[in-house]
């Protein structure tokens, strides 16, 4: 009989398993991505590991990768009552939940990914709604950047000039996930998936927030973006995101765009 394991776990989404029990899919800091079935907690503990966003410290039997975890204790640390207050909260979050379930594998260990979606929410819980849709774009670009999936906002995808030298506008590739400057994209031939042409300064910002890092435990900060910034760059995550998970994320018409 393998070992309990204990573990720090946010709740991601949840579904009924048969008509007495539910499953909570959890993203763990130990564990990775897993399904839970709590059947074996006190009835009094077992509400708030099924409420999305959860953050709480389980205790589960291991069992193989792919089958149900069986939860033998649960203790809500904190619950987010700011982001279920505020639509533009809770729809910002309900997308990192999303993206977390399309970029994190299932069953693989990936404690940075755990730290920094708990940082994205930490960071959504505190600052103000108005700050959601920066708040979102860089937690989106924190969090794709641990796997590599962020896009390449520093030069030019075909001739390597830096985005600071290269001449402008560029054009937002979504298939290679990166930019063609002005004299690349005119030298391409057919250019459908190609979209609006986009700025030096916006690819500038892309690229600071690619590098931010919110240390583990710390609350992610909403970063200062310029007036009228926010629109087009959304546009950009939309495009990249749909690319790189090959479909579009259900929450994302929901987010906050400016
Ligand atoms: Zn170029």
């Amino acid at each position: 009989v393998a070992s309990p394991v204990t573990t720090e776990s946010l709740t991601l989404r949840r579904f009924d398993f048969s008509d007495t029990s539910q499953v909570a899919h959890l993203l763990t800091r130990s564990s990775g991505r897993l399904n839970a079935l709590a059947k074996g907690i006190k009835r009094s503990k077992r509400a708030a590991i099924f409420d999305l966003f959860s953050h709480g410290r389980l205790t589960f039997l291991p069992r193989p990768s792919g089958q149900l975890q069986l939860v033998t204790e649960y203790d809500a640390i904190a619950t987010f009552p700011a982001i279920r207050a505020s639509l533009p909260r809770l729809h910002a979050a309900l997308y990192f939940l999303e993206l977390a379930i399309e970029i994190v594998p299932e069953g693989e260990p990936n404690a940075a990914a755990f730290d920094t979606l708990l940082s994205g929410l930490r960071g959504l819980e505190a600052e103000a709604p108005a700050s959601a849709p920066a708040l979102v774009l860089s937690f989106e670009l924190e969090f794709l950047s641990l796997g590599g999936f962020a896009p390449r906002a520093g030069s030019c995808l075909s001739c390597g000039k830096d985005v600071g030298r290269a001449p402008e506008p560029f054009r937002f590739s979504p298939g290679e996930g990166g930019f063609l400057c002005r004299d690349c994209f005119a030298a391409r031939g057919p250019k459908p998936a190609l979209a609006a042409p986009v700025a030096r300064a916006a690819l500038k910002i892309l690229e600071s927030l690619s590098r931010r890092e919110t240390r583990a435990g710390e609350r992610m900060t909403a970063p200062k973006l310029p007036d009228g910034a926010i629109p087009p760059l959304r546009s950009l995550m939309d495009a990249h995101v749909r690319a790189t998970i090959e479909k579009d994320l259900k929450t994302a018409r929901f987010l906050p765009r400016r």
